[in-house]
């Protein structure tokens, strides 16, 4: 059957309910504009709503706008949080933890001492990188897994995802932000419109915060792809014995060991960029386990309370896709944060926003903006 037609028209129409899509739909509100979020499934079901939530800065040698820009979303995220928090009355789980790194030879030492340096010239006090022989909690990182010492620094964080989203979502409707469940646009017209599973929407503006799923929503507007998607599985611990839920977070080579304020332990992940179904877990998310589980002696007979896969959106290129797309007026993307998505959602919301609106954002890389990065198919 095929869906009925009515049709609707709100300033801004966001479509996607991830950690892109809820900020962009609160920060349009929170400028005045009637705003509505379509959600094929339900909040949080795509990769915001896994298990990690780490919010980890890029190594600060070799420094870029990208830097930069992640960079003042890891300072400025704290305050916006306290602030949603203070509105919704709901806890996020967030915590300036820091994290730490072991070194494991004697090359990455001396690369360690490079990153220190690079922090002292690029972050603002009282944030620090360290390279130390210390193990802040032997039953978090033994000594015999640190051979070369650990990377030490103070700005990294963690928030629960989950918790983050359902604060999110609270305060974009207490904005006055129309949240649909269910409903998944099919198909986005030459002239805009959205048409939906339940109806078509003609909205002042468009922007597209669909995941790893918008490079398939615009696929056939662009003369190429403009991304894919990265599965990734990962995993929650209850540990056998209460562990410091102020320890910071263990990284090792791709392996992250997360305490998180409800005691819980969140590890990951994995990295694939071939995959059959993005939702199931296997063998891999196995292995994972067993890593962290080996490195970590607070997770020895830990119960895996939960084992989750999602899919990352990563844009061609890597850096993230924010703002109008070319060659369609009214559409703009908000994607392609990849790892990093948390920890910058809030300021890619605040770019798409601006320049839906015709301004120009200061801090927004210039190679973030579709117009230097996708080829509109010739009409
Ligand atoms: C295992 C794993 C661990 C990770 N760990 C971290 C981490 O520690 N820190 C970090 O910052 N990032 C992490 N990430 C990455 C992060 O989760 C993603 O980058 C981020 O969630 C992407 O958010 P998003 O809003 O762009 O997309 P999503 O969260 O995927 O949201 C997109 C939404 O759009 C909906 N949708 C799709 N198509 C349509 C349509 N046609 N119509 C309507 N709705 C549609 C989907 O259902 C989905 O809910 C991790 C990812 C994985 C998989």
């Amino acid at each position: 059957m095929p869906p009925s037609i009515t049709t609707r028209s709100p300033d801004f129409v966001v479509v996607g309910g991830g950690i892109v899509g809820l900020w962009t739909a609160f920060e349009a509100a929170r400028q005045g504009l009637s705003a509505t979020l379509l959600e094929q499934r339900t909040i949080g079901a795509g990769a915001s709503g896994g298990l990690l939530g780490a919010l980890m800065p890029h190594q600060p040698t070799g420094w870029t706008d990208k830097k930069q820009f992640q960079l003042d979303g890891l300072l400025s995220l704290e305050t916006e949080i306290a602030e949603l928090e203070a509105l919704t009355g709901i806890s996020t789980g967030y915590r300036r933890c820091g994290r730490i790194m072991p070194i494991r030879n004697a090359e990455k030492r001396r690369q360690s001492g490079d990153w220190a340096q690079a922090s002292r010239e690029r972050w603002p006090a009282p944030f620090r990188w360290d390279v130390s022989d210390e193990t802040p909690d032997a039953t978090w990182l033994p000594p015999a897994e640190m051979p070369f010492g650990i990377n030490a620094d103070t700005l990294s964080a963690r928030v629960s995802p989950r918790g983050l989203l359902s604060a999110l979502r609270q305060a974009a409707e207490m904005s006055g932000v129309t949240i649909r469940e269910g409903v998944a646009v099919e198909q986005i017209e030459a002239d805009g419109k959205l048409r939906t599973t339940d109806d078509e929407i003609a909205a002042g503006h468009v922007v597209l915060a669909a995941g790893w799923q918008t490079f398939g929503l615009i696929e056939a507007l662009l003369a190429a792809p403009a991304g894919t998607g990265v599965k990734g599985q990962a995993a929650l611990l209850r540990p056998a014995i209460p562990v410091d839920p102020a320890l910071p977070i263990l990284y090792d080579n791709g392996t992250y060991v997360i305490a998180h304020a409800d005691g819980h332990v969140a590890i990951g992940s994995t990295s694939e960029n071939t995959f059959g179904d993005p939702l199931t877990t296997d063998e891999r998310l196995e292995a994972v386990i067993k890593h962290a589980t080996s490195l970590c002696p607070a997770l020895k007979d830990a119960e895996v309370i939960e084992r989750w896969a999602g899919v990352r959106p990563k844009a061609a290129g890597r850096e993230p896709l924010v703002g109008p797309l070319p060659g369609l007026s009214g559409v703009s993307v908000a994607t392609g944060g990849f790892k990093i998505s948390f920890a910058i959602a809030h300021l890619m919301a605040k770019a798409v926003v601006s320049l839906s609106r015709g301004e120009t954002p200061d801090t927004l890389p210039q190679a973030f903006l579709p117009e230097n990065r996708v080829r509109p198919l010739p009409c």
